[in-house]
């Protein structure tokens, strides 16, 4: 007899982690699914974020969701899998890290030029920066392994700002505030400010803004 039967993943909104419980990664419910990943520091409500992607307090509660990560971070990694193999992401710390195996070498010009292409605009405005490393891999010469770096700046609440690109209101650039709401749409900020009542009412991105104090 063939039964079809319907599994539970849970996987990271953010960074794309997939929750594995010993070598478990598929459950029979969805609640069981939820029950054990909460558990281990995740947190699944409506939004599922792995414990890199959250902060939670001490009583597992509480999430601080980080930011969803740009759409062009997504856009070099699908770029990767189409000419690499072993293609890997992760985040460390505040990057997102990809790695990939090469065999011919010749590409390596071309995979940075098409990487800082699509990364471009944002690493102009310093909303991002990225780094490009491709090197033999140990004993076969063929065989080349690269990994790039991605940094997104991001913003939380209370954090200090000041504008540096405004296109509603020019007047604002220079201006300094405090986050008072990091959205997790991405790359969104409201911001209040002493100085000026109007910033609050104005959504900026995280290139708009510039962090001055950590
Ligand atoms: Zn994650």
């Amino acid at each position: 007899m063939i039964e079809t039967k319907v599994m539970y993943q849970i996987k990271c909104d953010r960074c794309g982690a997939i929750y594995r419980c010993g070598s478990q990664q598929f459950f029979v419910n969805e609640e069981s699914a939820i029950m054990e990943a909460a558990e281990d520091g995740w947190f699944v409500d409506g939004k599922v974020r792995c414990p890199k992607c959250c902060e939670l307090d001490e009583y597992g509660e509480n999430g601080k969701l980080k930011p969803l990560l740009p759409y062009c971070v997504w856009k070099v990694e699908r770029f990767l899998k189409s000419i690499a193999y072993g293609v890997h992401s992760t985040i460390d710390g505040e990057n997102f890290v990809i790695t990939f195996s090469l065999i011919q070498i010749k590409q390596k010009d071309n995979i940075k030029n098409m990487i800082d292409e699509i990364l471009d605009e944002k690493q102009l405005s310093g909303g991002m920066t990225h780094s490009v490393e491709i090197c033999e891999s140990g004993r076969n010469s063929h065989l080349f392994k690269g990994k790039v770096t991605i940094t997104v700046r991001q913003f939380d609440v209370d954090d200090e700002v000041r504008v540096v690109r405004c296109k509603k209101n020019p007047e604002l650039i220079g201006k300094t505030g405090k986050v008072i709401h990091a959205r997790s749409v991405i790359d969104e900020y409201f911001i209040a400010s002493d100085e000026c009542d109007d910033v609050d009412k104005i959504a900026f991105s995280g290139e708009d803004l510039e962090k001055i104090k950590d």
